[in-house]
């Protein structure tokens, strides 16, 4: 790579908004800059996603301290057997705090099975109904699980009132369609520029831009240019390059859309 500079961020007029990242867990530079390097690339809202009940507070702190960064509330399907009544009762607490804006991330993991699955799809419906309960929408991760997600989901079709998005989506077209009729969103991040992700791709085609979210899910999954690198928010512009590619779309159209889709899914009233 040295011979060839690596393209810059681009800056677009349009502010963005990323939908899924782990502030946290950024190892290369204190969030404090993080943030403000977001800024600079006009990134005008970060949400911030906890996985396991050691980040829960940390989260509730980190959006107090930074007007931008939002936060969720919820443990992943990898942590699903550390879940307990109290930290359900955490969850509960703060889970429709002023700057909380959904429950998550949630679901059910069946590639790293990290968790026993039939705790895994228990903590799954455990939290949809904090979530049904606090009126939030949800971030769910959903990797190999396609079909129970789907039965899952159906179960709270009804209850369920403000959906929420199936992020860093890879699952198959069937789980796409289910969502996608039933008024989810569907997040992508930088998958969509690895050279073997075509079958994400398709599902990015497939997906109308009214119902596509962006994400970075940093600091995992660097995109296109800058792989080999820790990811950050502020790559976020090349994931919105990227779907305007696959998608035949105008950038500015992209943008601003994604843009009211957030608002819509997790700042409804703003
Ligand atoms: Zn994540």
């Amino acid at each position: 790579m040295s011979k060839h500079k690596r393209r810059p961020v681009p800056v677009f007029e349009h502010p963005i908004i990323e939908t899924h990242c782990h502030l946290d867990y950024l190892q290369g530079e204190p969030v404090e800059d993080v943030v403000m390097a977001a800024e600079q690339v006009n990134i005008e809202r970060l949400i911030t996603i906890t996985v396991s009940p050691d980040n829960l507070e940390t989260v509730q702190h980190l959006v107090g301290a930074h007007p931008r960064v939002y936060g969720t509330q919820g443990i992943h399907p990898h942590e699903a057997e550390t879940y307990t009544n109290a930290v359900e009762e955490e969850i509960r607490a703060h889970g429709s705090d002023e700057k909380i804006v959904a429950i998550g991330e949630i679901g059910l993991d069946y590639f790293y099975d990290h968790a026993d699955r039939e705790v895994q799809k228990d903590v799954f419906r455990r939290q949809l109904q904090v979530a049904c309960d606090l009126n939030q929408p949800v971030v769910i991760h959903s990797r190999e699980a396609d079909d129970d997600t789907i039965a899952i989901l159906r179960e709270f079709e009804s209850t369920l009132k403000r959906r929420g998005v199936i992020h860093s989506f890879t699952s198959g077209p069937e789980l796409a369609q289910y969502a996608l009729d039933n008024g989810w969103c569907l997040g992508f991040n930088g998958i969509t520029s690895f050279n073997k992700a075509e079958n994400v791709r398709d599902i990015v085609r497939m997906a109308p831009i009214e119902q596509i979210l962006l994400e970075t899910d940093s600091p995992f999954l660097t995109p296109v240019p800058y792989r080999g690198r820790e990811n950050a928010p502020f790559y976020l512009p090349f994931v919105a390059e990227k779907i305007a590619e696959v998608k035949e779309l105008p950038l500015e159209q992209v943008i601003s859309q994604t843009y009211q889709n957030s608002l819509k899914t997790f700042f409804p009233g703003s």
